[in-house]
């Protein structure tokens, strides 16, 4: 059985992933930050798809939180390992460049760029020694064109989608993939301060998108079927032009 990580699998997108996961047969380890609650839920879902899974609580932002949950989580659990990692926690803290603060800068290239670094340099070494591993971040559009009101977000979505194509050249031979996925407007508590039927205007398919449609693309990326597909970020966006 294969182990999933997908951190922020306590909702929206995180959670439709780790359904679509368990549905292919994985095992799924949910991260969440703060919504244990949303977490449990999600892991209710995971055990009516036929599968199993836990929940493993870590601030993706904070170096020290990831290490001890996943050192510890590799303690008890030795001669397993994580073999599809869906890095999904994202946050967005909105301000033109003009007033933004450093907090708003740095909170956010923190929990959306350096959680990739923290969090697959923990778990990149066993991929290479089994010569099996899924690795898929959660972009955005932001990150492909950049927003307005978003230079810290546009900025680690874009880190990302670098550091993504970058570490596809170096692990490829060992059977490791590493993919993007790039979402446009997709109905979670993300966005919903966002006014659909006004942006929905600039959609072609004239609709926000739901988190089922990005997961089922991560269950595919995740798959054996996608060993040939690397290094690409690929846009689950409505047919909005970027
Ligand atoms: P969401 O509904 O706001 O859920 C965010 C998830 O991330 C929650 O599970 C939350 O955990 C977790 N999280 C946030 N900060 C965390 C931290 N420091 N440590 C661990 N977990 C943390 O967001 P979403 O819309 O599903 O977004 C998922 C991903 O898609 C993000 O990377 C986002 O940037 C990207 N994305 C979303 C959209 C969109 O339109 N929704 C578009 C493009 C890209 P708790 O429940 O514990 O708070």
């Amino acid at each position: 059985m294969k182990i999933a990580l997908v951190t922020g699998g306590s909702r929206g997108i995180g959670r439709a992933i780790c359904n679509k996961l368990a549905k292919t047969g994985c095992y799924i380890l949910i991260n969440y930050n703060k919504n244990k609650d949303a977490a449990e839920e999600t892991l209710n879902i995971v055990k009516s798809a036929g599968s199993d899974g836990e929940i493993i609580q870590f601030d993706v932002s904070n170096p020290e939180s990831i290490i001890t949950a996943l050192e510890s989580w590799k303690e008890k659990n030795s001669g397993k390992h994580i073999s599809v990692l869906v890095n999904n926690a994202g946050i967005r803290k909105d301000n033109l460049m003009m007033w933004m603060n450093d907090n708003e800068w740095h909170d956010v290239v923190n929990t959306n760029l350096n959680s990739f670094y923290n969090i697959t340099k923990l778990l990149i070494q066993d991929m290479l020694v089994n010569k099996f591993g899924r690795i898929v971040n959660i972009v955005s559009l932001s990150g492909i064109k950049g927003l307005p009101g978003q230079v810290n977000y546009s900025a680690a979505k874009a880190g990302v989608i670098g550091a993504t194509k970058a570490l596809a050249q170096e692990v490829g031979k060992k059977n490791v993939t590493a993919n993007c996925i790039a979402p446009g407007f997709i109905k979670t508590d993300m966005t919903k301060d966002l006014d659909e039927k006004e942006f929905k205007k600039m959609i072609p398919i004239n609709r926000f998108g739901t988190p089922e449609e990005v997961a089922s693309l991560v269950g595919f990326l995740a798959s054996e079927e996608a060993s040939y597909i690397t290094g690409e970020v690929i846009s689950v966006n409505g047919g909005l032009y970027t």
